[in-house]
């Protein structure tokens, strides 16, 4: 059987490398992989990390891409690498608009779709926007449903979506074990990680990420404003490796221009992110895949949202919606580095999303199809 693995961005890579791993490793599945680099540079970085080399790469992203214009182009673009490789099943993962469209194409040829995190729902079309809608297409599309925790399953049951549903773990613990295994066996690795440690040494590390869409513009201002509030204490530095997206990086030029305790730096490459999420006294961001890490490493994650869909951490006392109000992000990040038993409440090494072998289960169930 010829399973296709199709994905396009950072947090696709990270979660589907364990996948791709696992499913090699089963008797009788032929596995390619076919990227489209909806996020050229992000994407590359983990494809290296892993040393993953894509069978197919369609190479899509445009400067400026607007998304019916990125939409369109995936759509026809995996439609014929499908003809092409013609796959008995299709891997899709997440949310965007690579996983989208991935199970479009494939449902338009009648090809099984698996659906690797499977059932994340805000309730909120907008709120993440795309991405709301995006994985709700994936839903009724699929036939396998990799739910990573039971509060996702019984998303999909509220949807009618009851059969070919498994509650596997999310596989980002699965890329997060990997990876900290790899930087404990390779000292050169560590010791270059280490750079991050000397280089805030005595100081609290706030670890900040930011790049939603419905964040830019007042709220991507309200963020800047606030990291230089809390860059401005003397005892603290704000690690904040930037998102390459332009939206994120010109307000942040604007508002926040160059300040000494608060390192913008290039987007870090897995195992420094990782690296650098160990060593932060609190995560600060509105990423999802740094909302399912942070609570594994004991750290707590505030999160610059009023919805999620990873009510999982916020259950668990881990994680807390902030908003993206300036006043709210400095008054909850200094609580934390001010109050012991505020940040103590928060950070209990703690994994909801899963115990590190989803990809196992996943890959399992996938040959299982070919008996
Ligand atoms: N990440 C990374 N380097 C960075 C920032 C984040 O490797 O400089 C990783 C992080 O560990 C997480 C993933 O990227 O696994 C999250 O990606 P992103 O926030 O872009 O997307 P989301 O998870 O919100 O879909």
């Amino acid at each position: 059987m010829k399973t296709l693995v199709i994905f396009g961005t950072r947090p696709e890579a990270i979660k589907l490398f364990p996948v791709v791993r696992a499913l090699r490793e089963q008797p009788g599945l032929a596995v390619r992989t076919c990227v489209t680099a909806q996020h050229r540079g992000l994407l590359d970085q983990v494809l290296a990390i892993a040393g993953l080399v894509p069978d197919v790469d369609l190479d899509l992203m445009e400067p400026g891409q607007t998304l019916d214009r990125l939409t369109a182009r995936l759509l026809t673009g995996i439609g014929e690498v499908l003809d092409k490789e013609r796959p008995d099943r299709v891997v899709v993962q997440g949310d965007t608009a690579t996983a989208m469209c991935g199970a479009l194409a494939a449902y338009y040829r009648k090809i099984p779709v698996a659906h690797v995190e499977a059932g994340l729902r805000s309730g909120d079309i907008y709120h993440p926007w795309p991405e709301e809608v995006n994985r709700r297409i994936v839903a009724p599309i699929a036939d396998l449903h990799f739910a990573p925790t039971q509060t996702a399953a019984d998303a999909l049951a509220r949807e009618n979506i009851r059969t070919g549903v498994h509650v596997t773990g999310n596989t980002v613990i699965d890329a997060l074990h990997w990876t900290r295994s790899r930087i404990e066996a390779d000292r050169s690795l560590a010791a270059q990680l280490d750079d991050i440690a000397a280089r805030f040494a005595g100081k609290r590390i706030v670890l900040v990420t930011t790049h939603r869409r419905e964040n830019f513009g007042d709220g991507m201002a309200a963020i800047a404003r606030a990291i230089a509030r809390i860059g401005a204490r003397e005892d603290v530095a704000v690690l904040f490796p930037m998102h390459p997206n332009p939206n994120v990086a010109s307000v942040m030029d604007d508002v926040l221009g160059q300040r000494a305790n608060v390192a913008r730096i290039e987007p870090l490459d897995y195992p420094h992110f990782i690296r650098a999420l160990g060593l932060c006294d609190l995560a600060l961001t509105d990423s999802g895949g740094v909302q399912e890490e942070a609570p594994a490493l004991g750290k707590p994650v505030l999160v610059m949202r009023d919805t999620t869909e990873r009510p999982e951490g916020v259950t668990a006392g881990t994680a807390k919606l902030i908003g993206a109000d300036e006043d709210r992000i400095v008054s909850e990040v200094f609580t934390l580095l001010d109050d012991k038993a505020a940040h103590a409440a928060m950070a209990r090494a703690h994994n909801p999303f899963g115990d590190g072998h989803a990809s196992e289960r996943i890959a399992r169930i996938i040959a299982d199809e070919v008996g």
